[in-house]
């Protein structure tokens, strides 16, 4: 039997591409609420805050246009914004308030870059479609990314495949979180472009599992 989480349970549905990244850093930055910016992640933020204009909705033809749009999911036990969700015309759709007709919602994810050889930005925008499924009692059998690098919109079909990956990383994450376990450095080549390199990278010799611990190290050694 599928569980349900609590409102005070739901995870930020964000963290699911820093978990299926490097676990270590997910558990970094969500459970030790360690952050550091680096150019990737700046130039990540500013490219949503061209995208993030809550309340706006805009209207083309038979296509509605909502950005940062809340959703969450309660089986997932994850929430989050979608940053737009484009709502199409179609006798298979939904009713929206105030409108005639009835709409498709598929949900678009804009990413810095360019698409990456791991589904973890696939996965991120799977978990916005679960939710939006959840609240609006409809399937979703697509999204799209879109990447500011190639300025192209990539077609995402959420395959049972990925709805698996992103219901076994969302379980995984509310583990983590009920142990508070943060996993020790495992180095691999995502590391050369993790934003918690500095961080977490002094910690190899260490051979400690926890930045707190580190920090504490150096303090008393000081
Ligand atoms: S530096 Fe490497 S091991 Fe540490 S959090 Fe980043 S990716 Fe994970």
């Amino acid at each position: 039997m599928t569980r349900e989480y609590t409102p005070d349970e739901l995870l930020p549905l964000s963290g699911i591409q820093h978990f299926l990244f490097c676990r270590r850093q997910w558990a970094l930055i969500h459970i030790e609420m360690q952050w550091q910016d680096n150019a990737l992640t700046v130039e990540g933020k500013q490219l949503h805050e061209r995208v993030d204009d809550p309340f706006f909705v805009e209207t083309r033809r038979d296509v509605i246009i909502s950005r940062s749009v809340p959703v969450a999911s309660y089986t997932l036990g994850l929430s989050g914004i979608c940053d737009v969700v484009e709502f199409t015309s179609s006798t298979e759709g939904i009713r929206l308030p105030g409108r005639e007709g009835f709409y498709r919602p598929t949900p678009i994810e804009y990413k810095r870059g360019h698409p990456k050889r791991d589904p973890v930005d696939e996965a991120q925008l799977c978990a916005q479609a679960i939710c939006l499924e959840e609240m609006l009692a409809i399937d979703i059998p697509f999204g799209y990314l879109y990447y500011g690098e190639t300025r192209r919109r990539e077609p995402v079909t959420f395959t049972r495949e990925l709805r698996q990956l992103v219901y076994q990383a969302a379980t995984e994450m509310h583990a983590y979180m009920a142990r508070g376990y943060t996993p020790r450095v495992k180095v691999s080549k995502a590391c050369r472009s993790c934003s918690l390199a500095a961080i977490c990278l002094p910690n190899l010799q260490e051979k400690t599992s926890s930045v707190k611990t580190y920090i504490r190290q150096q303090i008393e050694q000081a």
